[in-house]
């Protein structure tokens, strides 16, 4: 049986067929047949609905609207959300794979994919009432509506234990004071997870996650960032004032919120891992498809060895870190550990992502310079993986951290 997204994307059927043995994968070099098919197909879908429009988007800073139902329809934006509540039921070694497929085709796509994946939809799975996750997941899932996570503010980001964003209980209603700043997705999404002090007192552990409805009373959007890449996707601030929420939007307990954030991105940056892969296996597919044509010297420059051991780097950079990101997947899905494993593979995909397309314009010389081709895009792309969801120097921390604690026992 194929699982939804398979099915969906030959036909749009609205089949529904979960998979659910994946927990064998990998234990040989290649992808099981249901892991291989489930890449082919988003390949296929990425490379025919989105690749052709990937500049286009980019240059006129254009949301992916149609695209991004086409996603919702296959299952793509809820990959992991079980099939009774919406979702593909599939695991997240599957999103990962999805994940790089569709950021192979366009890197905006896939954060607008990513956020409401494992930001937004991730916690609510894991830490809603049974009341809530009918509310807040099912519509969420085959893109009737999408979600946006609001942790970060103007003066925090890093630090995120120290937000000043406030809410405040008087009667049934919380009442939220405070600015949160460039949110994914703000500018289209009809629900936000945010995060809020309740106890200023104690410090991170005050923090409390809400969940709040877009367009809602009190609750303004600030402008659209005009950003170096992932263009085609909205980040904006969300300002609240005086923004009364019901009692009930409480997502947990009081004082959950630092760790369910923490939580999910731990899961977030294994998809952050897989985009920048996305966009590293794209700068690498352009920088071969050059290589091969372009003749100087009387040959094709893929025959100076200059630009072999340039490929030979960009290849083997690119396959480290996918063998890094899959290994945190896997870990996730058979339930260890996996905080150190997913700050590695975010740190290796994102530093490889930057490094590849980098050296991809240089393989492209002038050519990678221009926006007739996709390099520069690719680069531009590139860049946001090392920031977002922890900056590379904040993963470095992660796993340093934890990895004292391994030796000590
Ligand atoms: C396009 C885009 C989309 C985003 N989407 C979202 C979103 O959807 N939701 C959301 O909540 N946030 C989002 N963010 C925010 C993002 O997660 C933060 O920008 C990021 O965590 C870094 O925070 P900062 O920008 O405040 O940088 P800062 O924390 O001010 O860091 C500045 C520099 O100092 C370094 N630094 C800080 N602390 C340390 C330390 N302890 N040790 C070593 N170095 C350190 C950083 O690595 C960085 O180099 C987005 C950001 C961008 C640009």
């Amino acid at each position: 049986m194929l699982p939804r997204v398979m099915v969906l994307s030959r036909g749009w059927r609205p089949i529904c067929t979960a998979l659910r043995s994946l927990h064998t994968v990998y234990q040989s070099a290649e992808l099981p047949d249901t892991h291989r098919m489930l890449r082919e197909t988003c390949r296929e879908y990425a490379e025919r609905e989105l690749q052709p429009l990937a500049a286009q988007l980019d240059r006129e800073h254009r949301y992916p609207r149609e695209q991004v139902q086409q996603m919702g329809h296959m299952g793509l934006l809820a990959v992991e959300v079980p099939d009774e509540l919406g979702g593909a039921g599939l695991d997240y070694l599957a999103y990962s794979i999805a994940m790089e497929e569709i950021s192979r085709g366009c890197a905006s796509t896939g954060v607008v994919m990513s956020v409401n994946n494992s930001l937004y939809l991730g916690p609510i799975l894991k830490y809603a009432s049974e009341e809530q996750k009918k509310k807040w997941i099912t519509p969420f899932c085959n893109g009737a509506k999408i979600g946006c996570f609001a942790l970060s503010e103007p003066g925090n980001g890093s630090d995120a234990g120290a937000a000043s964003t406030v809410a405040k209980l008087e009667g049934d209603k919380w009442v939220l004071n405070g600015t949160k700043s460039w949110i994914t997705n703000a500018w289209e999404a009809s629900a936000a997870v945010v995060f809020a002090t309740t106890d200023k007192s104690l410090k991170h552990k005050g923090i409390s996650a809400f969940l709040v409805e877009m367009p809602y009373p009190g609750l303004s959007l600030g402008k659209k960032e005009d950003k170096l890449g992932i263009r085609a996707s909205s980040t904006a601030n969300l300002i609240f004032e005086d923004c009364r929420i019901p009692r009930e939007n409480l997502l947990g307990q009081p004082g959950m919120g630092f760790k369910i954030a923490m939580q999910t991105l731990d899961s977030g940056r294994i998809g952050i891992a897989s985009q920048a892969l996305g966009i590293a296996q794209a700068a690498l597919d352009c920088a071969v498809d050059y290589a091969q044509k372009r003749v100087a010297f009387a040959a094709p420059i893929s025959k100076l060895q200059a630009i072999q051991f340039k490929l030979a780097d960009m290849a083997l950079a690119l396959e480290s870190a996918r063998l890094l990101t899959w290994r945190a997947a896997m870990l996730k899905d058979n339930k260890k550990p996996y905080t150190k494993e997913a700050a590695m593979a975010k740190l290796a995909a994102s530093e490889a992502a930057t490094r590849i397309s980098h050296q991809a314009i240089q393989i492209l010389g002038g050519m990678g310079y221009v926006t007739e081709m996709p390099a520069e895009r690719h680069y531009r792309d590139a860049r946001i993986t090392e920031i977002y969801e922890g900056t590379s120097e904040i993963q470095r921390l992660v796993i340093a951290n934890q990895l004292l604690k391994d030796y000590q026992g």
